[in-house]
C-alpha cells in the first residue's frame, strides 16, 4: 500500500539530503515510524502524504506513484487517498466542527455531505459536538474530530503524527487504540510517527505472538547547516 524507494529530500540550504531506508507496507498493516527528534519523520509523513516532492527516489500508496501526477485530479486523489491527523491538530478556529470537516470534502473536490459527516464524528463518540468551534473542545475531543476528519474519505492511508504528544499514560493508551480500532474499520494502512518510546508497546501483538507492527527507525542524520 505504500512503497518508497531510495527516497532522499533535502532542504533549501542544507548541506546534504536526508536519506530514508525502502518500504514496502501492505494493506491494513500498521507502520511505526520512530526515531529522534530531528531524524526526518516530519519529512518522511510529508512525502508520503505528496506534501513535498522527493530531491530523489519514488513513493507509490495504492500503486500510483504520488509525485508523478501533477494536476487537480492529482491532488483530488491524494486528498481521499491519504488521511492526515497532524500534530498540532490545524482544525480552523473559525469554524465549527461541522464545518472543518466539510471543509474536507471541500479540498478533495466533493460537495458537501452532512450524512458522511454525521456517520464520522458518530463513529469517534463526538457528534453532538457538531455545532461547537474547536475552543469549545477539551484536548480529547478535538484529537477524535482532527481523526474524523482524517478518516472521513475512506483513505487507503492514515498518517498520524507524533499522536500521543504530551498526553500522560492513560490519554496515549486510549489515543493509540482509537486509531488502530479506525484504521482497522477503513480497512486503512496505519503510519504512527513517534519518538515516545511508550507507543509500541500500546500496539498489541498478533494472534501467533508476531509483532503487531512494522519498524522504520530512522537515526538521526548528519547533515543541516540549521541543526535545531
Ligand atoms: P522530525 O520530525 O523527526 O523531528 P524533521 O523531518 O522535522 O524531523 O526534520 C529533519 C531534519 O530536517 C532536521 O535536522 C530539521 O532541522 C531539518 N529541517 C526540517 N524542516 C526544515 C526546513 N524547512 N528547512 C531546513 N531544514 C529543515
Ligand atoms: P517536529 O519535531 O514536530 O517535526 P520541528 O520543530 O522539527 O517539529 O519543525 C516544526 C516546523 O519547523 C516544521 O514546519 C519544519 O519544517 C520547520 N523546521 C524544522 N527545522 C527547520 C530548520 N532547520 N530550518 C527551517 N525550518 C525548520
Amino acid at each position: 500500500m505504500i512503497r518508497t524507494q531510495d527516497l532522499r529530500y533535502q532542504y533549501a540550504g542544507a548541506d546534504a539530503a536526508l536519506q530514508f531506508p525502502d518500504v514496502d507496507v501492505a494493506q491494513g498493516a500498521v507502520l511505526l515510524l520512530s526515531g529522534p527528534s530531528g531524524c526526518g519523520k516530519s519529512t518522511w509523513l510529508a512525502l508520503v502524504a505528496g506534501l513535498v516532492a522527493p530531491t530523489a527516489g519514488t513513493v507509490e500508496v495504492a500503486d500510483q506513484s504520488l509525485h508523478a501526477l501533477k494536476s487537480v485530479a492529482a491532488d483530488a486523489w491524494r486528498a481521499r487517498a491519504i488521511g492526515f491527523l497532524p500534530q498540532k491538530l490545524h482544525l480552523s478556529a473559525a469554524l465549527t466542527v461541522q464545518q472543518n470537516l466539510a471543509m474536507a470534502q471541500w479540498a478533495a473536490g466533493q460537495p458537501e455531505d452532512a450524512t458522511a459527516i454525521h456517520t464520522a464524528l458518530q463513529a469517534l463518540g463526538v457528534a453532538e459536538l457538531a455545532g461547537r468551534k474547536p475552543a469549545q473542545l477539551s484536548g480529547g475531543q478535538a484529537q477524535r474530530v482532527a481523526l474524523a476528519r482524517a478518516v472521513l474519505l475512506q483513505p487507503r492511508v492514515l498518517l498520524a503524527d507524533e499522536p500521543t504528544a504530551s498526553l500522560d499514560d492513560e490519554a496515549a493508551a486510549d489515543a493509540v487504540a482509537l486509531l488502530l480500532a479506525t484504521a482497522r474499520t477503513h480497512g486503512a494502512t496505519l503510519v504512527i510517527a513517534t519518538h515516545d518510546a511508550r507507543v509500541a508497546a500500546l500496539i498489541p501483538t498478533g494472534p501467533d505472538g508476531q509483532i503487531g507492527f512494522q519498524p522504520l527507525h530512522l537515526l538521526r542524520q548528519p547533515l543541516l547547516k540549521q541543526e535545531q
